[in-house]
């Protein structure tokens, strides 16, 4: 309350016209933090407080905030139109790119948002397998509407039919539960996935065999195997994680890097998957109209994005920071005295606090259940999620969800020093308050 008075003041009159005071996950409490402008790694409030930023739009953001040459594609392409009403050059351009850097992608079909790609992906694969019931893993986040919200860390399913609900099975990430399940049930279109782990590497796929394990069973009982790249594609690495582990599925769905951080989505994957999308035959055609699919300024915006992905070692430098940044914090942790864990592949950090553990720091192993206790993953458990949000930004920095990081290329070696400052000076905060 002391370091944000005008984002205090702002909300008591947010709460009141905004539906629960705004987007769930801005609304910490006693209120969120108001910002008005960020550059590069950095963001200010409205009491012009320097914030270091690591929610980096969702992800979206790999190049950090105002990338020159996003902010000048985006300008341009304002000049000549936002929105045509008709197909645009740019699309294409924008989808020659999603075919060069992800393997898989045969044929690309943009979407507006995460949450619409999954959905695009999931109405393919029903249309295409004539089957109606998806597998999803436990905590794996795929968006917000009613065929992917539940157990996915989203904590409710109020106001989702059962109907649906009953369309949807949900399973531990565990090989052999997915082939007892797939031997029982012949009406399974997909199995939808995050191929680092739920949320990005909080709980990471430990069985370093999963994903081809996954690949191998939905191939030999002829379901649909979805990856779920919205956050991990381009990222990983420039190919997403199918790239990096070499696991090629059906369908994979983007959003966030691939719009350059403009709203946008995409699905690509397997021509004869999405053929279905073009036939003119409205007995095999499935439906995807869309205001904003494929508009322009978020062609521009992902265009000069992924050019840069694919030109610059914009992968490497993000990657690059990100360790420093594990390794700072491992070190604040030594020095605060405080039992923790720090990890996560490529440009992703992940803290767990209260646990330790042998892995490296780079693809966790720790047992699900330790990981939800240790980041407020657990319903039965409080967790020190929210705390450490608070307690970071307390001390001038902004992480997704108080345990997630994201890394971009723009972060600099004293941006990420100064995290781990913060991050010694949040955890004594937190012991004073007698949470650790
Ligand atoms: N899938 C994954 C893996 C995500 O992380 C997210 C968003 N965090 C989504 C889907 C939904 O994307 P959007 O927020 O653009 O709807």
């Amino acid at each position: 309350r002391e370091r944000f008075p005008g984002s205090g003041v702002l909300y008591e009159k947010g709460r009141r016209i905004i539906g629960g005071g705004g987007h769930q996950s801005r609304v910490v409490n006693p209120f969120p933090v108001y910002v008005e402008r960020a550059e590069g790694a950095l963001k200010w409030d409205v009491d012009g407080n320097e914030i270091v930023d690591y929610m980096m739009g969702y992800g979206a953001l790999i190049l950090g905030h105002g990338n020159p040459k996003v902010v000048e594609a985006i300008t341009r392409q304002l000049d000549d139109g936002t929105n045509m009403g008709t197909a645009n050059p740019l699309e294409l351009r924008w989808a020659e790119l999603v075919r060069q850097l992800i393997p898989s992608a045969e044929q690309v079909r943009f979407a507006a948002s995460g949450t619409e790609a999954t959905l695009l992906a999931i109405r393919l694969s029903r249309a295409k397998t004539g089957k109606s019931k998806i597998i999803k893993f436990r905590e794996h986040f795929h968006g917000w509407h009613d065929y992917v919200a539940m157990d996915s860390g989203l904590n409710t399913s109020n106001g989702i039919p059962e109907e649906t609900l009953s369309t949807v099975i949900v399973l531990e990430p565990d090989v052999s539960r997915v082939e007892e399940v797939l031997s029982q049930n012949d009406d399974v279109a997909a199995v939808i996935l995050e191929p680092t782990g739920a949320h990005f590497g909080q709980f990471p796929l430990s069985n370093p065999t999963f994903l081809q394990d996954i690949r191998d069973l939905t191939a030999r009982h002829g379901v649909i195997m979805i990856m779920d790249e919205v956050i991990t594609g381009f990222r990983v690495s420039r190919g997403g994680a199918q790239g990096r582990f070499q696991v090629l599925p059906d369908l994979t769905t983007m959003a966030k890097v691939v719009a350059g951080g403009l709203p946008g989505g995409a699905v690509c994957g397997k021509a004869e998957i999405m053929e279905q999308l073009v036939s003119d035959d409205d007995s095999v055609r499935i439906a995807h109209p869309g205001t904003y699919n494929g508009n322009p300024l978020s062609a521009s915006a992902g265009i000069a994005a992924l050019e840069q992905i694919a030109g610059d070692p914009v992968n490497e430098t993000a990657d690059a920071m990100a360790n420093r940044l594990k390794d700072g914090m491992r070190d604040a942790l030594a020095r605060a005295e405080v039992p923790g864990h720090v990890h996560g592949i490529a440009s992703i950090v992940q803290v767990a606090l209260g646990v330790e553990c042998g892995c490296g720091g780079g693809i966790c192993t720790l047992p699900h259940l330790e990981l939800a206790r240790a980041t407020g993953g657990d319903d039965d458990h409080a967790g020190l999620a929210q705390p450490l949000k608070l307690a970071m930004l307390a001390e001038g920095v902004d992480t997704m969800g108080g345990v997630g990081m994201l890394v971009s290329a723009a972060h600099r070696e004293e941006d990420i020093d100064r995290t781990a400052d913060s991050f010694e000076r949040a955890l004594r905060l937190l012991r004073a308050d007698g949470m650790i």
